[in-house]
């Protein structure tokens, strides 16, 4: 007995299996429970569909990409923000990541235009200036000559720094610097804030320079 179980081979689920749970693990928020969990249900439900899931992903990696102006997703040349004539021009909404948007959208608080910077400073990480779209907005402010530049950064130590930064830049330029700040959470970013406390931020914003 004891024989056998030494000389046993170990067995696995099918090598597609496996792979499909390696995948999936790379994804943010699968650990491996929930990657065998979501391949075992692929392989023995009915109602799976493996081919409009692998079809959906395709058609997400090929399609959907960065707005060339203010960073939002798009599956066109230009996002709907962008595109949308009715908003207005003169203000800036700046959010660190294109996941921001719609939050601060929702508020229904905001009708003008969003520029994404695609992170924030931060030395720890080897993130500078350079690596976000400071640089775009920079050269949108040139263009489109708007009246205000609303901040809408996270309030910890890392998004402070980077308001600072762009306020500085921005210092002896003819327009109006805002930064939303009451009531969000210190520390916390802007996609775990609710309507209310993102509307009440906007419209609670104070002019830095
Ligand atoms: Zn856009």
């Amino acid at each position: 007995m004891n024989l056998n179980l030494a000389r046993a081979k170990r067995i696995d689920y099918p090598a597609p299996t496996k792979e499909l749970v390696n995948q999936l693990r790379r994804m943010p928020g699968i650990g491996p429970r929930s990657a065998e969990r979501i391949a075992l249900w692929m392989v023995q439900s009915k109602d799976a569909r493996p081919k409009e899931i692998s079809a959906a992903l395709q058609e997400v990696g090929a399609s959907v990409q960065a707005c060339p102006v203010c960073g939002f997703f798009t599956t066109e040349a230009l996002c709907p923000f962008c595109e949308d004539e009715t908003r207005l021009n003169g203000m800036i909404c700046v959010v660190e990541l294109a996941t921001d948007i719609l939050p601060l959208e929702r508020t229904g608080a905001f009708v003008g235009r969003y520029h994404t910077l695609g992170g924030r400073i931060s030395p720890l990480d080897h993130v500078g200036p350079d690596d976000l779209r400071i640089g775009a907005l920079m050269d949108r402010i040139l263009k489109e000559s708007p009246q205000e530049i609303i901040l809408a950064l996270s309030s910890d130590v890392e998004g402070e720094a980077t308001s600072n930064y762009i306020a500085d830049l921005l210092k002896n330029q003819n327009l109006k610097v805002t930064r939303i700040a009451q009531g969000l959470p210190a520390g916390g970013g802007l996609e775990s804030a609710d309507e209310l406390t993102l509307s009440r931020a906007l419209a609670g914003r104070r002019q830095i320079t």
